[in-house]
């Protein structure tokens, strides 16, 4: 059983609440438990979050970084401490928490640190308007306060702690509410953030269920929630009835595009990787896939060979399986339920396509051919380790099948023309598309990172990823000029005659069509 040491900036141990225990779905034993927090025990979190605050955001930029980098500095010298926890809570490969979790970990506290002074500078405004001439104008942003952090279990690092880490950049003190299945690694991070000095308070983890994310909105500033549609609609009400500003990064189902000029080693490759990474439990993981007609069995042939070859199981370490466990395991009925309903419909399995043998919790990788978009397979997010492939006449009709979704997360493209491809992109109805790639957008923390449709409202990275966690404000400044003090009234025939005189000239040259 991993020992997950409880530091004070962690959920306080309380007599009250009950345990959840927390199982490693590859093996099945549980690897540790957490409380289940109700909401006196979240009042006394956000109580906490509030009091330190505003000294963390009297540091400044450069002394908040300072902490942050040492954190930075912390996960590459415990790497294999928090490879262990995530591996044992998630079951995943050792190289996807690596490349997945830790790189992005590693790579945020030290982007967050060099760039939230940039993104979060006041900016001055000109203003076109004659009314404001001679006057200062500025954005200025102000930390909200205190911000709720409600996590997936897929990825508890780079998806629970990683929006921590802008939210705390902006001097905001922060609670984060992991997922019920996958807390431990958010321990170890309060652990990784004591360890580099963080004042106590500023970085607080809240564990528990559902229950324990509703109690958290009703304490906080400003949620920031990444999980499920079905769970964000609830998220949004709930922040609705307190008017708090609620960011929400949900479920996907992106579609892959690969044209008949593809180069199709590379396009296969992609399918395979960016759907079976994670055990595809990832929310910008290929989901389906359309492929021109001319090259479709090339395609789908190199794609079922290179997915036979895929190892799954137990890891042992790096280098051990490719495909790791399902995290959750009631999403294994659901990509079950999926694969199962597309062959009662009429798709064939080329490879996999059933739950791998226990004691763990695991789904075969599965190519899915003759599919189309009645089968849930193509229609809801599977989130898991499941390729279905589909052909189509042309371009045109591959994007009207890849926007023909509620869904608009991500996508990807495959063309060797490549402006082609760009002007493509650009038509299909996702936050984030990819030309000859996939997903790996997500690691250019500068580019924004949010889903369209039911996928989400607002995004992660750039400068929004720091600015919604801030109050924007406009300043205005008149500089004191006794000549020129406002004396509007009383209002006079003249005066309301020049200015009428003023807008028609400003204002009265446009278009007369
Ligand atoms: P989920 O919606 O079931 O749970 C997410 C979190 O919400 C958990 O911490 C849960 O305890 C909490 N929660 C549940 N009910 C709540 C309520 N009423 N109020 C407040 N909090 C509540 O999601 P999941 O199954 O943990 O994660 C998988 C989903 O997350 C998939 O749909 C996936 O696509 C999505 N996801 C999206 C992104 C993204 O960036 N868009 C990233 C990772 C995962």
């Amino acid at each position: 059983m991993t020992t997950v040491k409880q530091s004070p900036q962690s959920t306080p141990a309380t007599s009250s609440a009950e345990m959840i225990d927390v199982i490693n779905p590859a093996t099945g034993q549980v690897v540790g438990s957490v409380p289940d927090l109700g909401p006196a025990e979240v009042q006394a979190l956000a109580e906490r979050g509030r009091a330190v605050q505003p000294a963390w955001e009297a540091l400044g930029f450069e002394g908040r970084a300072k902490i942050l980098l040492r954190a930075q500095k912390w996960v590459i010298d415990h790497k294999e401490e928090i490879i262990d926890t995530i591996v044992s809570e998630t079951g995943k490969t050792y190289e996807d928490a690596q490349l997945a979790e830790i790189s992005y970990g590693a790579s945020a506290f030290g982007f967050w640190a060099k760039n939230a002074p940039k993104y979060l500078a006041d900016q001055k405004v000109k203003s076109a308007s004659v009314m404001v001439k001679g006057k200062k104008l500025m954005v200025s942003y102000r930390p909200l306060g205190l911000i709720g952090i409600i996590g997936p279990w897929n990825y508890p690092l780079t998806n629970s702690f990683g929006d921590c880490i802008p939210a705390m950049a902006a001097g905001n003190s922060v609670i984060l509410k992991p997922s019920e299945v996958t807390p431990l690694t958010s321990l170890i991070m309060a652990r990784c953030l004591e360890e580099s000095g963080m004042p106590s308070g500023v970085f607080q983890v809240a564990t528990g269920r559902g229950d324990t994310g509703r109690a958290l909105i009703d304490t906080v500033d400003m949620i920031m929630f990444t999980g499920s549609t079905a769970t964000g609609r609830k998220v949004a009400v709930t922040a609705a009835e307190r008017l708090i500003p609620c960011s929400l990064e949900l479920g996907g189902k992106d579609p892959m595009i690969v044209l008949r000029d593809a180069d199709i080693e590379r396009a296969a490759n992609s399918a395979v990787f960016f759907s079976m990474q994670n055990s595809g439990q990832t929310c910008i993981s290929t989901e389906r896939v359309y492929v021109e007609a001319p090259v479709y069995d090339e395609f789908v042939a190199k794609v079922t060979e290179k997915v036979n070859a895929l190892r799954q199981g137990v890891g042992s370490g790096p280098g051990s399986v490719e495909v790791g466990a399902m995290t959750f395991p009631p999403q294994v009925d659901i990509v079950e339920g999926h694969v199962n309903g597309a062959v009662a419909q009429g798709a064939r399995v080329l490879t996999g396509g059933k739950r791998g043998s226990g004691p763990g919790d695991f789904f075969e990788p599965t190519v899915l051919v003759d599919v189309d978009h009645s089968m849930a397979a193509m229609n809801e997010e599977t989130f898991g380790p499941t390729l279905p492939i589909m052909k189509v006449e042309d371009a045109e009709e591959a994007i009207r099948l890849a926007n023909d979704s509620e869904f608009g997360l991500a996508a990807s493209v495959f063309t060797k023309d490549v402006e082609r491809g760009e002007q493509i992109a650009k038509r299909v109805q996702a936050g984030a598309v990819c030309v000859n790639d996939a997903m790996i957008n997500y690691v250019a923390l500068e580019l924004p990172m949010g889903g369209a449709k039911t996928s989400g409202i607002g995004s992660r990275h750039g400068a929004g990823g720091i600015r919604k966690f801030c109050q924007q404000q406009s300043i205005l400044i008149s500089r004191f000029n006794p000549k020129r003090d406002i004396h509007m009234f009383p209002y006079t025939e003249t005066t309301t005659n020049r200015l009428g005189k003023l807008f028609g000239f400003l204002y009265g040259r446009g278009s007369r069509d």
